[in-house]
């Protein structure tokens, strides 16, 4: 989830950018009928990335096969239903859900429901657990912001920074406020996916958003992925080795259960994946994609979600904000009350907490959780009945949550990887585009993008 609406300058950069978005998001279409006829092409991952560029290519004809390690297709976008209610594995909001952002123009197409998730809908705790007053809350949030106005009219671009220092830089008081510190943490680390301390102070901020107020999709966020996926040849199960695409104008991909050839291959296996190196490619990547996917930063969101008998809790206040220490440790809550009948609390860790969290067990998560939730309600705080817990760095197919910009990398980090590698391979995923990573329209629009090149080497 990103607080994107609570930023009012990614609402005046999302209408400033928002019809060069539409431009990419709509441009690719169909060619001539069975343009890619003659034309085989392999997808590595089955994450919104490569369904959106099977699916592209697919309608212009080309035969297309689809290789996913897991036993199912969506990656980062998987809907858990075992609890009676949506349980967003991956992705749980649709950030900026206006009718040009083409998640949301797949979600309307499979007549998906929405809710309106409101920030201001909210109860925030300070680290004895006491209510902030309004005026404290106030205070917290200007000074965040005056943080983020200050980087944006006195840093360069390519200043190496982190967004620690520009804080420490700007205010190094606000290092002891517990209620500032947690607003760049809820706010930022969660938007991000990354620790203020590994955050670049003028990247992270600079990326661009559709307008709208975030909305959770109460019929189930990996609905949308369904009319993609329809008819596609998707081998799953298959953990791709090697991707080799120096052989008489072939590209062999061999996976555990075998090798498959096409005259193309698009990669959207995630940034993790990447960095960890255990999936090769032959030749090696060039040294500048080596270096983007070094110097790129892949942290960890963890979700828990506690289902109790009864709520014990303000069954009409969306989100609870806690004020909590270390830094990310279950700081902000999701009540599903809002939106469903099922007595559920989400929690999340963000920045380094989240990979602290991805390591405990189940168990131990649920008894970290509990503690920060009795420091707030005390003894009205029951045992759960039922519990889901996420662990993405650990997950040896993701090994992180989302990408973010690291002190002294640039946007061209990004949408550099997407170039195409000797007209034959491409690169897709939310890693490969500066101005929406770590979303899934981003995602779903470097799909396009490198089905797009595929269709224009052809034609
Ligand atoms: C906790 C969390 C919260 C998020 N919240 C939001 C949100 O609220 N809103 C939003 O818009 N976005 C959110 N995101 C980001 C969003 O989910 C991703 O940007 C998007 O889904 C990425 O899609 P992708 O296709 O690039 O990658 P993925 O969905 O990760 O797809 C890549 C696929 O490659 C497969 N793969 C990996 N290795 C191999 C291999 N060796 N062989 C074959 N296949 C392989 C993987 O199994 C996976 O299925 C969130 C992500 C996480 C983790």
């Amino acid at each position: 989830m990103q607080h994107r609406n609570i930023n009012r300058r990614h609402f005046i950069k999302s209408v400033l950018l928002g019809s060069s978005a539409i431009a990419l998001s709509t441009r690719v279409g169909l060619k001539a009928a069975g343009a890619l006829e003659n034309t085989s092409v392999i997808v590595v991952g089955a994450g919104i990335a490569g369904l959106g560029a099977a699916d592209m290519l697919r309608k212009n004809g080309a035969r297309v096969t689809i290789l996913e390690a897991k036993p199912h297709i969506g990656g980062r976008l998987l809907t858990d239903w075992s609890l009676g209610a949506p349980f967003e594995v991956g992705a749980g909001w649709i950030h900026g859900p206006s009718s040009d952002n083409p998640t949301k123009q797949l979600a309307d197409a499979v007549g998906a429901s929405y809710v309106v998730t409101e920030d201001e809908n909210a109860w925030y705790f300070d680290p004895e657990g006491y209510e902030y007053d309004d005026d404290e809350f106030e205070r917290i949030v200007s000074s965040w912001e005056g943080v983020l106005d200050y980087i944006d009219s006195n840093y360069e671009e390519n200043d190496p920074r982190s967004l620690l220092q520009a804080i420490k830089d700007y205010r190094p008081d606000y290092l002891n406020d517990p209620g500032i510190m947690w607003a760049f943490s809820a706010f930022t680390e969660f938007s991000k996916g990354g620790a203020i301390e590994k955050l670049s102070a003028p990247l992270f901020n600079w990326d661009s958003a559709f307008d709208g107020a975030d909305v959770v999709v109460t019929s189930g966020y990996d609905e949308l992925l369904k009319p993609l996926a329809q008819g596609l040849d998707i081998k799953l199960s298959h953990d791709v080795t090697v991707i080799d695409y120096d052989n008489d104008d072939k590209v062999i991909v061999k996976t555990d259960k075998g090798s498959f050839e096409a005259d193309y291959c698009i990669c959207s296996v995630p940034l993790g994946v990447l960095k960890a190196g255990k999936m090769k490619f032959s030749p090696e990547l060039s040294g500048d994609y080596k270096l983007s996917i070094e110097k790129l930063g892949f942290g960890s969101v963890t979700k828990l979600a506690l289902k109790f008998d009864k709520p014990f809790w303000d069954i009409e206040t969306q989100y609870f904000g806690a004020a909590t220490e270390p830094k990310g440790r279950w700081n902000y809550w999701l009540n599903y009350r809002t939106f469903s009948d099922e007595n559920i609390l989400l929690g999340l860790s963000v920045g380094d907490y989240a990979l602290e969290a991805d390591r405990m067990s189940d168990e131990e998560m649920v008894e970290d959780a509990l503690e920060v939730l009795r420091n707030i309600w005390e003894d009205d705080v029951t045992d759960p009945i039922e519990v889901l817990a996420t662990h993405w760095s650990t997950d040896p197919f993701t090994l992180g949550a989302y990408t973010f910009p690291q002190p002294g990398n640039r946007k061209s980090d990004f949408d550099d990887l997407s170039d195409p590698i000797a007209n034959r391979l491409y690169l897709a995923g939310e890693h490969t585009i500066f101005d929406y990573a770590g979303t899934t329209h981003g995602a779903y629009m470097t799909g396009l993008r490198a089905a797009e090149y595929i269709i224009d080497e052809v034609s």
